[in-house]
Order: C-alpha cells, then sequence, then structure tokens
C-alpha cells in the first residue's frame, strides 16, 4: 500500500514513494537541548513517528535522520547562565529527550546527528556558497547567505519576497517571521564565547546551515522527505532550501511535511500562561504515557489539537477499554467448534478501513475509529456466547496491525511512571507529584509482594481485619488490588 501525503511544497496530497525504489529517506529536525522537551514538541515528534511506522506497515524500508541541535543562542546563553561550557550543558537534555521519546514508545531514528560533530560538514557547504558569491564575509567575521541570490526564496512558505532589500541582515536564530533578510551562515565569536577555528574563519554555525549539512551527508544532496513543527517552515526550513540548492543546483528535499502545533486549553502553550507541560510534568500528575501518546497521535497531523486535562483522562479510559479487550480475546478459552462471519467481516472490514485512512494522509482519527467499532462489535459477540477460537485469531492480528501504529496494548505506564519520580527527586522537584504519585516513592514492586503474601497468609488464616487492613494501607499508597480465581493482582492507581 502507498501512503498519500500532503506536500507543503506543491501544496498537494501526492503519493509517497522512494525516489530509489529501496528505502524512503526522512530528515526530522530535532530538539534544540537546552532544556526539556513539552507535549508540543512531542505532538511533532509523535506524527513523524506514525508516517515511519505506517511506512513500514506498508512495506517501505525507512532511513529516518534526526538531527540534535547542540550549539546556537539559548543553548550559548543557558550555559554561561549555568556556568557550564555548552559541552556539559546539553548532554543532560539530551539524553532525557531520549529518555522521553522511548516513554511515548517512538522508534529510535535510523541515524541522530549532533550539529557540533558536523562543523566541518557545514564549513565544506559554506565555502560552496562563497565560491558562487552567494555567501559573504562582513567586517565581524560572520558570513551571510544572500538571499537575492536565490530567485525561489519564499517557495515553500508561499511567502511573496519579490521586493526585498539586498544586504538586510538578521544575526540571530529566530527572527520576524515576515521579513526577509540575509540570514546567518556562520558567526564570529562574541569575547569568551566558545568557537571552532576554521577555514572561514573563527566562530560557530548558524542553525539553518546545520540541518542542509547533516541532511546532505546523510540522505544524499536530494531527498524524500523533510519533517519537522508548521513553526519550522519560515524560515528555517526555507532557508535550508535556499543555501543547499544553491549550492547543489538540485532540488534538495521533494517532500515537506509539517505538523500543526498543539494547544493548550484553547490557548497557545506558554510558561507565563501557566500552561506549559513537559512531559515529566504530566507523568508526576498521575497521566500515563500511553494515553499521553494517544491522545497526541488522536487528531491528524494537519489539523490542530486542543489538548485539555478532560481529553487526556478520555484517553486514559479508552487506553484502558483496548487493553482489556485485548486481554480477554489473549485469556478466554474460546470453543473451537463453529466460527461467527459477522466477526470475521468486521475484521476484515476493520483492518481495510484503518490501513485506507492512514494510507490517507494519516488519517489517525480515522484509523482509531475503525478498531474502536470492531471492539464494540467483538465484544457484542462475546458477551452473546458467539464468538469463537478463529474469529479470536482474525482480530488479534488486525489489533497487531493497530499496535503498530498507536502502541497502547503492553502496558508499562508504571515503569515511566516510576522512572518521572526517580528523576523528580534526583533533581529535587518532587513538589511537582501528587501525593497518590508521590505515594509509589515509598513502594517498590518486590515490597508489594511481600505484602500481598503476608495479606494472603492473613486470609488463610481467617485474620481478616489484618487483610483488610493490608490492603488499604496499599491503597493509601496508589496500589489496588484485585482478587480473582487465579490469586491477587495488583495495578497502581
Ligand atoms: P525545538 O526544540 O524548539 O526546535 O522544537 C522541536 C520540534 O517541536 C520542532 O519540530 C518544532 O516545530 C516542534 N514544536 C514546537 N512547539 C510545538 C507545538 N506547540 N506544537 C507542535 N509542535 C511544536
Ligand atoms: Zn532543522
Amino acid at each position: 500500500m502507498t501512503i498519500r501525503l500532503f506536500n507543503t511544497l506543491t501544496n498537494s496530497i501526492e503519493e509517497l514513494k522512494p525516489a530509489d525504489g529501496e528505502a524512503l529517506g526522512i530528515y526530522a529536525c530535532g530538539p534544540t537541548v537546552y532544556d526539556y522537551g513539552h507535549i508540543g514538541n512531542f505532538r511533532t515528534f509523535l506524527h513523524v513517528d506514525v508516517l515511519r511506522r505506517t511506512l513500514e506497515l506498508f512495506g517501505t524500508k525507512v532511513r529516518h535522520v534526526m538531527n540534535i541541535t547542540d550549539v546556537d543562542d539559548k543553548i550559548i546563553r543557558n550555559a554561561a547562565a549555568a556556568n557550564l561550557p555548552i559541552s556539559e550543558y546539553t548532554p543532560r537534555f539530551e539524553k532525557a529527550f531520549f529518555e522521553d521519546l522511548n516513554a511515548l514508545s517512538v522508534a529510535h531514528p535510523s541515524k541522530v546527528a549532533r550539529a557540533t560533530e558536523h562543523i566541518n560538514e557545514m564549513v565544506t557547504l559554506i565555502m560552496r556558497l562563497a565560491e558562487q558569491d552567494i555567501a559573504y564575509k562582513t567586517e565581524d567575521g560572520s558570513w551571510y547567505f544572500r538571499i537575492a541570490k536565490f530567485p525561489g526564496y519564499g517557495k515553500l512558505s508561499k511567502k511573496d519576497f519579490s521586493g526585498i532589500a539586498d544586504g538586510a541582515r538578521v544575526d540571530v536564530d529566530e527572527y520576524d517571521k515576515d521579513s526577509a533578510r540575509d540570514f546567518a551562515l556562520w558567526k564570529a565569536p562574541k569575547p569568551g564565547e566558545y568557537r571552532w577555528e576554521t577555514e572561514l574563519g573563527p566562530g560557530r554555525p548558524g542553525w539553518h546551515i546545520e540541518c542542509s549539512a547533516m541532511a546532505m551527508e546523510y540522505l544524499g544532496e536530494s531527498f524524500d522527505l523533510h519533517a519537522g513543527g508548521e513553526d519550522l517552515m519560515f524560515p528555517h526550513h526555507e532557508n535550508e532550501i535556499a543555501q543547499s540548492e544553491s549550492a547543489t543546483h538540485k532540488s534538495f528535499a521533494r517532500h515537506w511535511f509539517h505538523v500543526r502545533f498543539l494547544l493548550v486549553e484553547g490557548r497557545k502553550m506558554s510558561k507565563s500562561e501557566g500552561n506549559f507541560y513537559t512531559l515529566r510534568d504530566l507523568l508526576l500528575k498521575g497521566y500515563k504515557a500511553s494515553a499521553i501518546r494517544f491522545l497526541l497521535t488522536s487528531v491528524p497531523y494537519r489539523q490542530q489539537l486542543n489538548f485539555t486535562f478532560e481529553g487526556l483522562a478520555a484517553e486514559t479510559g479508552a487506553v484502558e477499554r483496548l487493553r482489556t479487550f485485548y486481554q480477554r480475546l489473549k485469556n478466554t478459552k474460546w470453543p473451537e467448534d463453529g466460527s461467527n462471519a459477522s466477526v470475521v467481516d468486521a475484521a476484515a472490514v476493520a483492518r481495510q478501513k484503518f490501513h485506507a485512512a492512514l494510507a490517507n494522509d494519516l488519517n489517525t482519527a480515522e484509523a482509531r475509529a475503525a478498531i474502536f467499532d470492531l471492539v464494540r462489535t467483538v465484544n457484542a459477540a462475546a458477551d452473546a456466547g458467539s464468538l469463537f477460537k478463529g474469529d479470536v485469531t482474525a482480530v488479534l492480528d488486525v489489533l497487531a496491525d493497530f499496535d503498530k501504529i498507536f502502541v497502547a496494548l503492553e502496558d508499562n505506564d508504571s515503569k515511566w511512571t516510576r522512572f518521572a519520580l526517580e528523576w523528580a527527586e534526583r533533581e529535587g522537584c518532587l513538589d511537582k507529584a501528587s501525593p497518590e504519585v508521590l505515594a509509589q516513592l515509598s513502594l517498590s514492586d518486590a515490597q508489594i509482594d511481600v505484602l500481598i503474601e503476608e495479606r494472603n497468609q492473613a486470609r488463610r488464616t481467617r485474620n481478616f481485619a489484618r487483610a483488610d487492613a493490608i490492603r488499604k494501607e496499599l491503597l493509601e499508597k496508589g496500589i489496588i488490588l484485585e482478587d480473582s480465581k487465579d490469586g491477587v493482582r495488583w495495578k497502581r492507581k
């Protein structure tokens, strides 16, 4: 199956296929590692993950390259404030970023490329531009890109820059969304700032040249798809195109994939508005990693997602329903002497709709709906006593496909909550944790097992008062016990 996907560059929906017929090259702009990732960032990384997983489900090999921006204005500023060299400041945030991706079940890129490890490639690219007089050096020793020399400037963001003043410059990494200026390729160092000594002179790279150089290094001068959040379309991606195509005279990325921003409670997320959340903030409030993934992928990537706590609670319930269904299918001994044609049909329809929704510009909302329809039909058949082993196998097969994209069935949630707690304890920010989550700190899995065994013993000797007291003590610490035929099971609240 082939995906049809919206391409920002051509403003149309197109089939996405690897140009070399073998592996589809994706370059996704990675994080700037100066702080912990927030849920807006993760919405973008999760939709790139959905794209990659869908391609793989449909049988296309993917080469997924992601950069780490480990030098830029903000990093230099924050590292100086923390009194650390940047090489000691960024690794903890890079590590935290990959831990967060793991918690959200985002597949690791095939190649992670750090900016500071590709300075030579960037210098070579700037030299190629300098040879054509497209890069020029200013009195302070910085190098700029002359946008008047690139007639295609604005073709991605569809901005008209025909009347721009030649030579107007901007030297910061982030700048005004509507003005076109010659932008910095290489920045001369300010006094005391870290610098690389290169044939361009001392200094450090600008943000945009980083992605051009690393994308071409790992995917070639022309490649299949470039991804990022919608804010990167201009100036970052526009500048990447200008630099790369001016140097190579070839088209850079064929397909551009942009994820719309996430809002929180209807507003732009910001620290000053008090609606800014990192993944760790949510885990410490007791929300499950799986539900966060489920919510952040629920709305298709070209629509805005409005994050609310009600929405997150609903997704928690949805994940729970799916898991209960999955366990029911796996753990019941279904009769083998028959088949329910309507279940087998429903499974085939759900699979077809699920694949078709993903193939149609990654419509995650419809893909999920197809599976929830199946859950309802199959539960009804099971309740009516007309579900058979062969039918269940067909349904489990569809669920397996579903899980390759949404990754919700296996329960690792308490592991990640515990991980966040241990991190908060080390960082001295346990005040972020809700009382129920905090209660988990005091009990390890082994300690819980000991208490459960003690409760079993109390029940065997008919000491029900003691058994109840243990159940109550565990509940206060956020542990729920479930008595069943096969013994006692527990889960964290
Ligand atoms: P940064 O670390 O700021 O460079 O951002 C990493 C990625 O997250 C980029 O692809 C951004 O476009 C994306 N991003 C930032 N804020 C949001 C948001 N509120 N919603 C969705 N994506 C975002
Ligand atoms: Zn980039």
